[in-house]
Parts: C-alpha cells; sequence; structure tokens
C-alpha cells in the first residue's frame, strides 16, 4: 500500500517520536500510512538555511516533490540567552561535527561553567511544517523555556535534555522526565499539535 504521509527524516528515533505524537493526533491514520525518508533512495539535503523553519521546510520539500506525497518535517534546537540564542540551528553539530550529543552538551556546559544561575535561562524551538506535493507549505513553532544545569542529570530522552531544566518542572532535568511529560510541554508536542489538524485536512481533501 502506498503511505499517505512521509516524515522527512532519515533518524528512526525520530520517526517513532513523531509518529507517536502524531497517531492519538490523526485517529484516521495507519502505521502502514506513514513512512520515513529512508524509504526512498534519496540525497540528504544540506540543511543550510539559517532559520528552523526554513530548514524544515527544505527538507520537507525535497520530499515531497521526488515522491508526490504530503511531507511533513521538523527542525529543533537549544537556544541559550546568555549566547544570543546560540547554538540554535548549529545544536546538532555545535562541537564542530554533525550529531556528537556528548560533546555538544560538554562543549556547552564548559563555556557556560562561569555564567551564574541567574543569567542561565534557555529555550528549546521546534518549526514543525507540512508541504503537499503541489508546493502548499505551513508552518507551525513552539518553545520549551527553562534554565541550564551546571552538569547532566537523567538519563532518558536525547541531545541536551540532561542539562536542561523546564520551568514547569524546576526541580527536573527534561532527561528525568518520562516521554509522555516532556511530550505535553515540549516544543516539539507544542509544534506537531499545532500542524495536526492541518496534516487532517490535508489529509481528508
Ligand atoms: P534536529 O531537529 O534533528 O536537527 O535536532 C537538532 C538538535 O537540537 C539535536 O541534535 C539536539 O542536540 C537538539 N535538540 C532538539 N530537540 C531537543 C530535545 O527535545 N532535547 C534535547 N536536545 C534537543
Amino acid at each position: 500500500m502506498s503511505p499517505r504521509l512521509i516524515l522527512a527524516t532519515r533518524n528512526d528515533h525520530k520517526v517513532r517520536e513523531l509518529h507517536a505524537i502524531l497517531a492519538p493526533l490523526l485517529p484516521g491514520l495507519n502505521q502502514d500510512d506513514v513512512v520515513g525518508a529512508n524509504a526512498y533512495d534519496l540525497p540528504e539535503p544540506v540543511e543550510d538555511e539559517v532559520t528552523f523553519a526554513g530548514n524544515a521546510l527544505l527538507k520537507a520539500r525535497q520530499i515531497a516533490r521526488a515522491t508526490g506525497v504530503l511531507a511533513v518535517a521538523d527542525d529543533s534546537g537549544l537556544c541559550v540567552d546568555a549566547l544570543g540564542g546560540a547554538p540554535g540551528v548549529f545544536s546538532a553539530r555545535w562541537c564542530g561535527h554533525h550529531g556528537d550529543d556528548q560533546a555538544n552538551l560538554q562543549l556547552l556546559l564548559n563555556q557556560l561553567s562561569d555564567v551564574p544561575e541567574k543569567y542561565r535561562g534557555a529555550h528549546f524551538h521546534c518549526a514543525a511544517v507540512i508541504v503537499t506535493p503541489d508546493g502548499r507549505e505551513y508552518v507551525r513553532e513552539g518553545d520549551m523555556f527553562g534554565t541550564l544545569l551546571y552538569a547532566p542529570r537523567g538519563e532518558n530522552g536525547f541531545g541536551y535534555d540532561p542539562i536542561f531544566s523546564p520551568v514547569e518542572y524546576p526541580d527536573l532535568s527534561s532527561a528525568e522526565l518520562s516521554p509522555a511529560q516532556k511530550d505535553a510541554i515540549s516544543h516539539r508536542g507544542k509544534a506537531f499539535r499545532a500542524l495536526a489538524p492541518l496534516i487532517q485536512a490535508e489529509l481528508s481533501s
């Protein structure tokens, strides 16, 4: 059966996470209706935009154009007040190479080692987008605000979660939250809950 929705990511963890967020919001959508970009033999696009929405759109455009199927993508990162919003769109490659969560987190901790509590504000940001095969584009965004800790805590989540404490749980890091607790307050959860009615409308049109 051909898919009705493609999640424009090569990351299987993210395919599962997005599916878990979207499935309850899109009741008519079956497991077989949704696939990740790995199901197609396409080159990975270079994320060379400087905004979250720009990078999410370029990923979704590539998939929608190449497959003729509705494409969903997101781009996210951590924005630190004391660093003027960095690492931002460079979050996944802050240490100089792509995708080394431990090195990224350690570099950020070192950079902020002398920054006092009152200046350690930060937020995660997510832009979630859909692009239709005929080129219509929709963007919805979400934030999770909090502060940066001085040392990692917790085993859940990924990326910078062990050094981020959300305002909703001031005594915990986001790596100490259950997946459901995090989804309920996260940048990604908020952006995709806002996008879901638009996906539903496109799927039923
Ligand atoms: P991307 O959206 O897959 O490009 O991820 C960007 C990077 O931002 C990730 O590699 C993480 O370092 C960071 N990031 C985005 N969302 C989260 C989150 O929910 N927790 C921790 N780190 C995150």
